[in-house]
């Protein structure tokens, strides 16, 4: 069995998003952890599928990222994932991109400034756009910005979507569902008559699972580990204890082959069922998005 590794660079970001509960308290991963994290790579090569550079924002943290990737590369060749605002893309960045990364992820909303020309210049130029997703992050009342900047992609040749309404938040409204509903149809049809377009983000969006991706381990930034990176929030560090699974610089992924997450899937579950049962319109708006998920799985078979 292999892991995808998520880890954290530091808990710092340059935006301010309403709707974001990740806990940046400005702390970024520290030499000897950065160290311990090569180690870690090193000493579990055969059991790393993906390892991803996550925040905050990451490349606030780039040299700490050139770093281990300068280091592992040949450990863990294209087998790099980053999960960005684009605010600190460079020629520099677009270097490690092009020749080092499988996936990127380019996250953009409507809350926030996004610099389509120059980011699809990087996008060009360094020919990114075969392993890019945009995840474009639908947060209430801002559905027709969201319409308007995947439109604005989709017309410039972007194929790779990530479509992510915001979870947990008392804002939504009655008719932000309705506008949720009708750019998720938009978005779907045109799916239907372009096979080109890739679109995710949807899997099953039941309470069991939200927070939840198979075979991920994620990593903080002092190197602990965790079940999921559910922990970075607000709302789910009352689980922290629960789901901490030790700290890399002892960590022997081996050990996870056969490990029993059941107790740490009950927590995460009954905390789920918790919010989804208590937070304003949660029950509705899981409901689209198990509706598209289910189309879109069937229609990718
Ligand atoms: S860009 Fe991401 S990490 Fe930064 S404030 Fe927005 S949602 Fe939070």
């Amino acid at each position: 069995m292999k892991f995808q590794i998520i880890s954290h660079m530091t808990t710092l970001c340059n935006y301010d998003c309403s709707y974001c509960d990740v806990d940046k308290d400005g702390i970024f991963i520290s030499l000897k952890t950065r160290d311990d994290i090569i180690d870690f790579i090193k000493n579990n090569r055969n059991y790393i599928e993906r390892f991803k550079f996550f925040g905050g924002e990451p490349l606030l943290g780039f040299q700490h990222i050139s770093h281990i990737i300068d280091a592992t590369s040949m450990t863990l060749w294209n087998n790099f994932e980053i999960v960005t605002n684009t605010s600190l893309l460079s020629e520099k960045v677009c270097e490690y991109l092009e020749r080092y990364f499988s996936h990127i992820f380019f996250s953009i909303d409507s809350e926030n400034d996004f610099s389509f020309e120059r980011v699809l210049s990087f996008i060009q130029k360094y020919n990114l756009e075969t392993k890019l997703h945009f995840n474009l992050v639908i947060s209430p009342w801002k559905e027709e910005e969201a319409l308007e900047q995947f439109n604005i992609l989709y017309d410039e040749g972007m194929r790779g979507f990530n479509i992510l309404p915001v979870y947990f938040t008392q804002v939504w409204e009655k008719q932000n569902l309705e506008n949720l509903w009708k750019l998720m149809k938009y978005i779907l049809d045109i799916s239907l008559s372009d096979s080109t377009l890739r679109l995710y983000g949807f899997q099953e969006n039941s309470w069991e699972n939200t927070s939840l991706a198979n075979n991920t381990i994620f990593i903080d930034v002092y190197g602990d580990i965790y079940y999921s990176d559910i922990v970075t929030t607000f709302m789910w560090q009352i689980l922290k204890d629960k789901l901490k699974l030790g700290n890399i610089k002892y960590f022997d992924l081996q050990t996870l082959e056969h490990y029993d997450f059941s107790m740490q899937k009950k927590y995460i579950s009954l905390l789920e069922k918790k919010n989804y049962d208590t937070v304003k319109w949660q029950k509705q708006l899981h409901k689209i998005m198990d509706y598209f998920s289910e189309y879109l799985n069937k229609k990718n078979g």
